[in-house]
């Protein structure tokens, strides 16, 4: 038994409480508040001194060596997402914890009653944030815009707004291990995924007599139709190794059969490796949803909102994941090489700082699916904060000598987090991108 299993092992029935009362407590992102107590009181009969989100779920706890070094944070994401056809799906709110987030929440804990361990910061250099964060999954958008409206929150991910409420200042590099599906004591790690833009636009038309006077009408429906296929017939333009997602739905397609439809709503996310190819796909998008509305008469008021920045692993993080997991795991894949085509918040963190993402196993059924259960928690919760230990003992001994070089040879998209959210600011648009002049003329804004 290793070192790093003694120490978590002390703390089984913590862990495992933990899981099972946030797996029946699921709540969605910015609605974390049960989770959030159940976390920040557990934390404090540890003895920690929390610094708390406020007005949304989550806090930060910090570790200090008492010796000076680069500061690690340590994530534990809270949010369900809502999947009602699970069985155990809240049957109010149809929130589950489809993405086993509850088994980080746990294994946070669990990590964290383990740094109280008589001896286990010996020789480590620097500090450890444990940071409970809410809101990773990108769902509820009009919930949330209103929140934003409101002023009590600007991103939507849970980690940006941490970074923007300054709870993530002096962090250096961060980690976060995401449960997922796959044979027992598995541990793997992509080279990086997909980022994205979150998409809404709304096709406006003028309603008119289906029968009587289609004439009168500009429809819709026929705008957002023609865009579906204007957008098709860019998609041999896309990078193959760009990535690029477009999967529009319709949340809106008319409101009476007999007239015509003037107000179709729709939704999507443009996904892509970098955000340079996000932005110059999602442009193209916008061209031809401008150009397909004006077709026909008609208009739509396009509103792009920043999701979330590509993630990547440089290949010295997963050397270093590797060389942990083989230490606490039976399997490890870990390959700085692949691809993987989901999207986190996690890497928002990454545009400014080493920000790793493995995966550990411990799941069985379809991510964000209604089979998908934590069915060996021994695997997501309790050797999930062992890798954590042994990961945050491995990069903080000898003086942080591993942490050190993983900061410093890492070269992050923007130098500071102002610059980052600048960045991202800029990426918002909420207009009408036709308009019509008196001589004929149509201007496409986008
Ligand atoms: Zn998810
Ligand atoms: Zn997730």
């Amino acid at each position: 038994m290793s070192s790093y299993k003694n120490y978590v092992e002390k703390h089984r029935k913590l862990i495992l409480d933990a899981l099972d009362y946030i797996w029946k407590h699921p709540e969605t992102g910015y609605k974390e508040w049960k989770t959030h107590k159940y976390l920040a009181d557990e934390f404090e009969k540890l003895g920690y001194e929390l610094t708390l989100a406020g007005n949304i779920p989550g806090f930060t706890a910090e570790v200090d060596t008492g010796r000076p070094g680069p500061t690690i944070a340590v994530f534990g994401e809270l949010d369900a997402l809502i999947c009602s056809t699970h069985p155990d799906a809240d049957p109010e709110t149809g929130a589950v914890h489809a993405c086993g987030h509850c088994a980080q929440a746990a294994a946070l804990l669990g990590l964290a009653a383990t740094l109280k361990e008589p001896g286990v910061l010996d020789n480590l250099c620097g500090k450890i944030r444990l940071v409970a964060v809410p809101s990773e999954e990108l769902i509820e958008v009009e919930y949330r815009e209103e929140l934003r409206k409101q002023g009590i929150i600007k991103y939507f991910g849970g980690k940006p707004e941490f970074m923007y409420r300054g709870l993530l200042d002096g962090v250096d590099m961060a980690i976060m291990v995401h449960t997922t599906t796959g044979p027992s004591s598995t541990g793997s790690m992509y080279g990086g995924s997909n980022g994205f833009i979150v998409k809404g636009f709304n096709f406006e038309g003028k309603s008119a007599h289906a029968g009587g006077a289609p004439h009168q009408g500009i429809n819709a429906l026929y705008a957002a139709n023609l865009a579906l296929n204007a957008v098709n017939s860019l998609r041999e333009t896309f990078k193959d190794n760009a990535h690029i997602r477009f999967h529009p739905i319709i949340n809106h397609g008319g409101d009476s059969v007999n007239a015509i439809p003037d107000n179709v709503k729709m939704e999507s996310y443009v996904r892509g490796a970098t955000m340079t190819e996000i932005v110059e796909t999602n442009r193209k998008i916008n061209r031809a949803l401008a150009a397909s509305a004006a077709a026909i008469g008609a208009n739509v008021h396009l509103r792009d909102i920043p999701g979330y920045w590509p993630r990547r692993h440089p290949e010295n993080c997963c050397q270093i994941v590797r060389e942990v997991m083989t230490e606490v795991l039976d399997n490890v894949r870990v390959d700085h090489t692949s691809w993987a085509t989901g999207c986190s918040d996690m890497g928002d963190v990454g545009a400014v700082m080493p920000a790793l993402h493995p995966f550990i196993s411990g799941a069985t059924g379809v991510a964000h699916g209604s089979d998908f259960r934590i069915t060996d928690p021994d695997t997501a919760c309790i050797k999930s904060a062992e890798f954590q230990l042994a990961f945050l003992t491995r990069v903080l001994k000898d003086n942080a000598k591993i942490a050190r070089e993983i900061i410093d040879s890492y070269t992050p998209d923007f130098k500071t987090m102002k610059e980052y959210f600048d960045f991202v600011d800029a990426l918002n648009i909420d207009k009408k991108a036709v308009r019509y002049e008196e001589d004929n003329t149509v201007v496409l804004s986008f």
